[in-house]
């Protein structure tokens, strides 16, 4: 019975993913392990490497910047096109998914913060997940539901909510060490040139400091979209055309900045809403699927075969207003 259940699962599955073949998807990581752990969050090799043998068997993984293009030019997009991105900058991005981006010569682009690349400052949400590691934490920072935290610290400008993070820390007597500790560090610029020259990596901008944009003004943004771009081709030495919105979810980022993309060399964009591309979509603005928490074939093969997309299409569809 059980296994008549899968099966007829598989068949639901082939369906959406030729239904929805003429989409790409567009996958989001963050960071990676080299075993299992008891955090669920770092993907483990074992993890990637068994979506990756589902996507070499399924899917076509190419350059997101080859989908931004055929996007833009409102062409039909490759059937079964896969774009791999991931964000921030982090070293166990080079330690643990470059080797497997190698071994299955798959690209992907990486979106890198440019202060923490200069090693200035070290990103605001891994101090936040560093401080509730803390044998003696912060009371309110209970490990594991730090989403109503996150919640209240994206939308404060920059400077209220470092402040914010410093007075959680002063709280539990810890002092916020200058450079981030070895889980958070990021990769070095010898490590992005060597990613970069592979040809398989592409380095885009995930600005200078990680704010939540909406929370800067326009001027602040057009600052964190051209310096970040100009510090990374220094560092690299290529040219930066892909751009990723800090936390990206709606609201996160306004109309105006994001027309300020283009003005400032970007050729396209990703944000962190779930979707998949289809043609004739804003090249400035493409959603992503999430696959930390998707190591099995059950977990992640729904999302990857269009299951979860047309089921969240139809509770949108059932939960829009009649009026
Ligand atoms: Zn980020």
């Amino acid at each position: 019975m059980k296994r008549l259940a899968l099966h007829d699962t598989r068949g639901v599955f082939s369906l959406t993913r030729v239904l929805s073949g003429s989409m790409a998807r567009i996958l989001m990581y963050h960071n990676f392990s080299g075993g299992e752990s008891a955090d669920p969050d770092p993907l483990s090799v074992a993890g990637v490497r068994a979506q990756f043998t589902y996507l070499r068997r399924h899917f076509r993984v190419v350059p997101l910047l080859h989908i931004a293009e055929q996007v833009a030019s409102k062409r039909a997009l490759d059937r079964y096109a896969v774009a791999l991105t991931i964000d921030d900058g982090r070293r166990n991005c080079y330690e643990f998914l470059f080797p497997l981006l190698k071994e299955f010569d798959f690209p992907a682009t990486l979106f890198v913060v440019s202060s923490f690349m200069r090693g200035e400052d070290w990103i605001w949400t891994d101090k936040i997940l560093w401080l509730a590691e803390q044998s003696r934490r912060p009371e309110e920072l209970v490990p594991g539901k730090l989403e109503p935290v996150f919640k209240s610290l994206n939308r404060m400008r920059p400077e209220a909510r470092n402040a914010r993070i410093e007075a959680m820390a002063a709280s539990a007597e810890i002092s916020i060490p200058q450079r981030p500790p070895p889980k958070y560090v990021p990769c070095s610029w010898s490590e992005l040139r060597v990613m970069a020259d592979s040809g398989l990596m592409d380095i885009g901008s995930h600005t200078v400091t990680h704010p939540t944009l909406s929370s800067i003004t326009d001027e602040e943004s057009w600052w964190e979209l051209t310096a970040s771009r100009r510090q990374i081709e220094e560092g690299i030495g290529r040219t930066v055309r892909s751009f990723c919105f800090p936390n990206g979810m709606p609201g996160d980022y306004r109309p105006s900045q994001v027309r300020q993309l283009a003005d400032a060399g970007y050729a396209c964009s990703v944000v962190a809403d779930f979707g998949l591309v289809s043609r004739g979509a804003d090249p400035y603005l493409l959603p992503r699927i999430g696959m930390a928490l998707k190591s099995r074939p059950a977990e992640f093969s729904k999302y990857l075969d269009g299951a979860a997309y047309y089921r969240w299409r139809l509770q949108t569809v059932f939960r829009a207003p009649s009026a």
